[in-house]
């Protein structure tokens, strides 16, 4: 059995609501096995407290990533590309650089990091981690868009993507670089294409926290995160 618990669940905003309080951060656990993904500076929990095995960065937004500004310390290794690693303030003293499309295995857990479009500033990354032979799920709660979605969406269970925006047009462009969001059901149409059955946003936007019971009206089959929502999977 596998648990998805969703420690946080909004974005980089000001607003909060009880639902949501905290930087988007997922914890997985399979079995006795813990992973952390993101760790920004609106934390419920301490990493003493999760007591993760691993931890995943995603980039390095005060949001998903409290090295930028703060220093913590602590001997869980972060796995976070060099971008990430240079970018911060401050370094985790156990890291440990990853390379794009690169498999790791942590555990029974098969990793593969893999480049989206966010920022130009700080590179981001999306997650795919096979759970289990029969599921496979993918994390990217911050972009634009994912270069290589016929590679990284064929064959996924779970599709966990970028909440910020519902209608609003928060894709930002300089030069022929894009960054910022993409809309939640510009997301949503990528997982029909793949036929990805079970769709969750976190990340969550203003727009979407304020208008998140109509949404859930409108959209019964996709599940908008709160934090300490739990997934048994
Ligand atoms: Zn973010
Ligand atoms: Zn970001």
């Amino acid at each position: 059995m596998s648990r998805l618990i969703f420690l946080g669940t909004k974005g980089e905003i000001e607003e909060e609501t009880p639902r949501h309080q905290y930087h988007s951060s997922l914890l997985i656990e399979v079995d006795d096995f813990r992973l952390l993904i993101d760790y920004g500076l609106k934390h419920r929990y301490t990493l003493e407290e999760i007591k993760p095995e691993a931890l995943l960065i995603t980039h390095a937004h005060p949001d998903h990533y409290s090295w930028l500004e703060l220093e913590i310390k602590t001997e869980v290794p972060v796995y976070l590309t060099e971008e990430t690693l240079k970018y911060g303030k401050y370094k985790p003293d156990n890291y440990k650089v990853i390379s794009l499309y690169e498999s790791y295995n942590l555990n029974s857990l098969e990793i593969i990091p893999y480049p989206v479009l966010h920022s130009i500033r700080c590179p981001a990354v999306g997650f795919r981690i096979k759970i289990s032979p029969r599921q496979t799920l993918v994390y990217n709660p911050d972009l634009v868009d994912i270069l290589e979605k016929d590679r990284m969406l064929a064959g996924i269970d779970w599709y966990i993507g970028d909440g910020s925006s519902l209608k609003s047009n928060l894709v930002r462009r300089k030069g022929e670089q894009f960054f910022g969001h993409t809309r939640i059901t510009t997301q949503i149409n990528w997982c029909k294409k793949y036929q990805i059955k079970n769709i969750v946003f976190t990340h969550l936007g203003k727009e979407v926290i304020e208008k998140e019971e109509e949404f859930t009206q409108d959209h019964p089959d996709v599940i908008l995160a709160y934090d300490n929502m739990e997934l048994i999977i």
